[in-house]
């Protein structure tokens, strides 16, 4: 007889234990994509409403990640890439999250990170699907 398979818990830092997407798995999952880094760039700021246009254009992106790490929005900026990254609570959480919901409170603004998942990601088309308690 064929011994059972071990199934793996899925572990969020652990990409051989994520799962593979469908539609429909998002609807009782605890986000734990919203729970991982998210990169953005000057347009996602923009559409998020954190910046103008203007702005973009004229204001050097080192003087608005120090606006917006200020503000608590920013956690992260790389110089050289121009890529900021959005700041996570304690728990890793997206400051954009929900904690009762778990949804996201920006979701038509969501960045273009968000938007690809995890479709591209860390592993794609694979998630770390965690079920809400
Ligand atoms: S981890 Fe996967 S299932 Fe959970 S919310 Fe994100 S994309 Fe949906
Ligand atoms: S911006 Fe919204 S979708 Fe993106 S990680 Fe944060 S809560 Fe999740």
């Amino acid at each position: 007889m064929a011994k059972p398979r071990k199934i793996k818990a899925v572990n969020v830092d652990d990409l051989s234990t994520w799962v593979r997407y469908k539609n429909g798995l998002c609807d009782d999952c605890n986000a734990t994509c919203c729970t991982l880094p998210v990169e953005v760039r000057l347009s996602d700021l923009i559409r998020m409403e954190l910046i103008t246009e203007f702005e973009a254009e004229h204001e050097s992106p080192k003087n608005i990640a120090k606006q917006l790490s200020k503000q608590g929005i920013v956690e992260h900026f790389n110089f050289k890439t121009s890529i900021f990254t959005l700041t996570r609570m304690s728990n890793n959480d997206c400051l954009y999250l929900d904690r009762q919901t778990r949804r996201c409170t920006i979701y038509d603004k969501r960045p273009t990170t968000c938007r690809k998942h995890p479709q591209v990601g860390p592993k794609a088309n694979h998630c770390a699907y965690i079920k809400r308690k």
